[in-house]
């Protein structure tokens, strides 16, 4: 029987909220790595279709949705005064309230996104108000209003999460392969100094699903590799990206702010169909669609030397993903209609039959062009790893995991970003789990592979301005 690595005891309740996809796949690593009272799991998900995993396991189970109204009353009740650690991983549940709470209570925290009460993604027509600057920004002000005290991990899954670990590993290879010092960096700063000395303009979170099934996707049916909820929520905000000091054009419809750390933008149209051109391993040059994510603000503003809006450096940071196939055609089918479609699907562990997630970070403009640097995860090696999830699904729990392991041992260390956890032991914890970690050196600049029939705006004397990088 195989043995795993015990990362050490959880006191007090354990509470997932939330238990779909991420969830049924966290809490198989949490049994598997951690000492804790199994009579003190509590999972809070108001829509469980299958409880065999939970009687099973005797996991208590509280049938509902937490709300504004009863967040403190509930979690109040679960914790009572024993603390413990509080796993979120809902959707429409407000990450702020709760990690408040949590914190209040001295009970250890940690989410994968900044998540808002339900309402917020589709309830005003304030583009600004419904960037992930605004979700992220009302959490690093409340981090400003109270330092320090008990940790809450905030944005630690796949992407926002890992991939900023990730960053650091290339930062530093990069270092190593164009003979710079190699000493790691100490602090913030530190890393930002490295990034701006390597000449990198930017970071492509570039990713490319190609996990599939054997069923085709069926007309009115939204079918994804992880929340279908949450990435139409996402989908629908406006594009967002953290905006460098090397760019020397602004897209018409980019929009700064006037407030917070100012180092990112939005664009008036919805991310899941804002396409950018980037790359990947697998497939080489491809279209990636400019969602907005935490990370491309938490990476822009972390590698800032200087500050607010004219800093000495900053690189520009999006995600460029190209999600499965059957994800591609339900957004082409979503915002052709202009319905979201009724039915969703989740493809699971057991129907997909073949594919990756080959999720990584691609530092561009440098003297070595461009670096991907990412986990490349097959369905095939996800079900030797780990039970009931899919790649995508196992690159975010084993990220949660990693982020638990580092709040039990910081715990502390009050609100913090991926970006500023100790890379090094969260990548020790979660590696084993995420396939082939790999660094490709490319030529590819979003210059090459265009069309030449059609005339572009584009700007041939900086291959890496994202004007040549949006699609038209
Ligand atoms: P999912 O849609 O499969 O599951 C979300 C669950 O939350 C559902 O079972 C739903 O019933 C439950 N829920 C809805 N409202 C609730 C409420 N008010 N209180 C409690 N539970 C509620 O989503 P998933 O794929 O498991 O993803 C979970 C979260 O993780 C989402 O917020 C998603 O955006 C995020 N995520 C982050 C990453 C990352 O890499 N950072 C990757 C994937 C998912």
């Amino acid at each position: 029987m195989a043995t795993y690595p015990n990362h050490g005891r959880i006191d007090g309740t354990i509470a997932i909220i939330g238990f779909g996809s991420i969830g049924r796949g966290t809490l198989p690593l949490i049994e598997r790595h951690f000492d804790y009272d199994a009579r003190k799991v509590v999972v809070i998900e108001p829509e469980l279709a299958d409880h065999t995993f939970l009687t099973q396991r005797g996991i208590r189970h509280i049938e509902l949705a937490l709300t504004r109204e009863n967040y403190r009353e509930v979690l109040g009740r679960v914790f009572g005064e024993d603390g413990g650690f509080c796993v979120n991983l809902s959707v429409d549940t407000s990450s702020l309230d709760i990690m408040k709470f949590c914190r209040e209570r001295g009970v250890l925290y940690i989410d994968t996104v900044v998540e808002p009460w339900a309402g917020f993604y589709f309830e005003t027509a304030d583009n600004a108000a419904r960037t992930n600057y605004a979700l992220r920004q009302a959490v690093r002000d409340e981090k400003a209003r109270n330092p320090g005290g008990p940790t809450a991990i905030s944005c630690c899954g796949a992407n926002p999460g890992m991939v900023s670990w990730f960053v650091k590993e290339a930062l530093l290879k990069l270092a190593a392969d164009t003979g710079r010092d190699v000493t790691m960096p100490r602090d913030r700063e530190g890393w930002a100094r490295l990034m701006q000395s390597l000449g990198v303009k930017g970071i492509h979170i570039a990713e490319r699903d190609t996990q599939k099934s054997a069923r085709p996707k069926r007309l009115g049916t939204f079918v994804n590799t992880w929340s279908v909820e949450g990435f139409i929520a996402e989908g629908f905000q406006p594009a967002e990206l953290g905006w460098g000091t090397h760019e020397r054009w602004f897209p018409e419809d980019g929009h700064r702010h006037a407030t917070g750390c100012q180092a990112a933008i939005w664009l008036n149209r919805p991310g899941a169909i804002t396409r950018v051109h980037t790359w990947c391993p697998t497939p080489g040059p491809q279209f990636g669609f400019l969602v907005t994510h935490n990370e491309a603000i938490s990476i822009s503003d972390y590698y800032t030397v200087g500050a607010g809006a004219a800093p000495d450096y900053r690189p520009t940071c999006h995600y460029a993903y190209h999600p499965c196939d059957d994800a591609v055609l339900s957004l082409h089918e979503m915002f052709g209609s202009g319905r979201i479609q009724e039915k969703h699907h989740i493809l699971d562990e057991n129907e997909i039959i073949e594919g990756k997630d080959e999720l990584g970070v691609l530092l561009y403009g440098h003297e070595k062009n461009a670096l991907w640097y990412g986990s490349r995860l097959s369905i095939e090696e996800t079900r030797e790893l780990a039970p009931f999830q899919n790649a995508t699904g196992l690159q975010v729990s084993s990220a949660v995991l990693a982020g638990m392991v580092w709040a039990l041992e910081n715990p502390e260390a009050g609100i913090v970003e991926a970006d500023e956890m100790d890379h090094v032991r969260c990548l020790q914890v979660q590696r084993p789990y995420l396939g082939p970690v790999e660094a490709h050196y490319t030529d590819w600049t979003p210059l090459a592979n265009r069309w030449p029939l059609f005339a572009e705006d584009i700007d041939e004397t900086d291959p890496w301005q994202f004007r040549n990088v949006l699609a038209s």
